[in-house]
């Protein structure tokens, strides 16, 4: 066996150092050992063993971070694991995860937090960072012992798939997060007005004759929460923005200060509410896709930084539930395996630079989460949680996936840049395009 592996002559894009250019790395012992910007062929004659890879026409980047997955283990393993989810993540380039709390039982105590963190740690695909729910059951009612899974490494606290909807328990719950530093992300869409929704509401919602989620209704609880973060100083994160209106209040409030980052899907960058004329149920998400406006202002909002990171919102169903008529079908695709792919889209486009896409997946959501693990920089004695990529590799999604589920959007869809390896914490658990195991 190789004792560690050099990866030669790769374009080291690596934002927390602000770094683009071609290097050879020597990976030994789980962490970065060496880089050799030069692309010397003998790093100080240390290489002796290491197993060459080239790299040549490829990225090497710190690995993908994804803030919102959900890994549905415990309860709905016949969708997901947290085995097969994070293996797809390994695929999609990705360390580290952070798993969200939607589980069966639910993900609001500290044995929970501990069942998934060792299954990840028995799967040894990626990190998981489990995020804890801010309230019992996400029932909505009463706090929970956000401490105590504190105490138990959780960074992130969440009812996603639920807004916190009722503002005095959401204050209290951004008051009790300052004591341990930890953010508050929230599923932004007031209840009152997204009863029996099943796409945006707007022209295409009342030609398909469906009934509509409007913009206004993440828009107000995003609104609502702002003031609650100026009020309380706590830090918030809000999840998969889908409307211009909440890119334009998230803009206006980092620059008054408030504590608050943003996150957008791959879905919301690549589709729009017109994707729904056929009905199919993949396109069914939430919140919805929105219309072309509101995707332009995702990008710009990505592209300028008021939109910190990309996070998948990977959310498996079983086929026999997307099977089902559209307004009975789950909301909700997979993403991990796609995601590179689609942000890469709007690098080819010219939208966003690759510099900027990288620190979206890695550096950004790693600071966000609070690890030094992850993210960069890529320097000697860093440990080597690394994505190698081809940019330019055209591939078509196709089923099956790594995911036990294949609800996918991007299902036929041609697109161009894949994952070659990752390296999790030294070791490949991708190699040439392939999971190890
Ligand atoms: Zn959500």
């Amino acid at each position: 066996m190789a004792d560690g592996f050099l990866l030669r002559g790769a374009r080291l894009i690596d934002p927390a150092a602000e770094r683009d250019e071609q290097v050879t790395v020597l990976i030994r012992d789980g962490v970065v050992a060496a880089v050799d910007p030069t692309g010397a062929a003998d790093i100080g004659g240390a290489i002796g063993g290491a197993e060459t890879i080239d790299c040549d026409g490829l990225v090497l980047a710190p690995g993908f971070v994804d803030l919102h997955t959900h890994l549905r283990e415990p309860g709905g393993e016949d969708r997901e694991t947290v085995a097969s989810g994070t293996r797809a993540a390994a695929l999609g380039g990705y360390t580290a995860v952070s798993a969200m709390a939607n589980t069966e039982p639910v993900a609001d105590n500290a044995a929970v937090i501990q069942e998934v963190l060792a299954l990840a740690a028995d799967a040894g695909f990626c990190d998981v960072y489990p995020v804890g729910a801010i309230t019992k059951g996400l029932a909505g009612e009463s706090l929970t012992e956000m401490g105590e899974m504190a105490s138990n490494g959780v960074r992130i606290f969440s009812d996603d798939g639920h807004c916190v909807s009722n503002a005095r328990l959401m204050r209290m719950a951004m008051e009790y997060s300052r004591a341990f530093d930890v953010v508050l992300a929230q599923h932004a869409q007031e209840p009152a007005l997204t009863e029996d929704w099943q796409m945006h509401e707007g022209p295409t919602s009342w030609l398909l004759g469906l009934a509509g989620a409007p913009s206004e209704a993440e828009e107000m609880i995003v609104s609502r929460d702002l003031m609650l973060a100026r009020l309380t100083g706590a830090r918030i994160h809000m999840c998969h923005l889908s409307s211009k209106g909440s890119v334009e209040m998230v803009r206006g409030a980092k620059s008054r200060g408030i504590r608050v980052t943003a996150e957008v899907t791959p879905h919301h960058l690549t589709f729009t509410d017109g994707d729904l004329v056929d009905y199919d149920t993949n396109f069914k998400v939430n919140p919805p896709l929105r219309s072309e406006a509101d995707r332009e202002a995702l990008i710009e909002g990505l592209a300028d930084g008021t939109i910190d990171a990309v996070a998948t919102d990977h959310a498996p169903h079983a086929a026999q539930d997307k099977e089902k008529e559209f307004d009975q079908a789950p909301p909700g695709m997979i993403g991990l395996e796609t995601a590179l792919a689609a942000v890469l889209a709007l690098v080819h486009e010219g939208r966003l630079t690759m510099p900027r896409a990288v620190e979206a997946l890695s550096t950004v959501p790693a600071r966000i989460l609070g690890t030094a693990e992850h993210g960069g920089p890529v320097q000697a004695g860093a440990v080597a949680n690394l994505t190698v990529f081809d940019p330019n590799a055209d591939w078509v999604a196709e089923p099956p996936f790594a995911s036990l589920s294949a609800n996918s959007a991007f299902i036929g869809r041609a697109l161009k840049g894949r994952v070659v390896h990752t390296f999790y914490r030294g070791v490949p658990t991708v190699f040439g395009g392939k999971a190890v195991r």
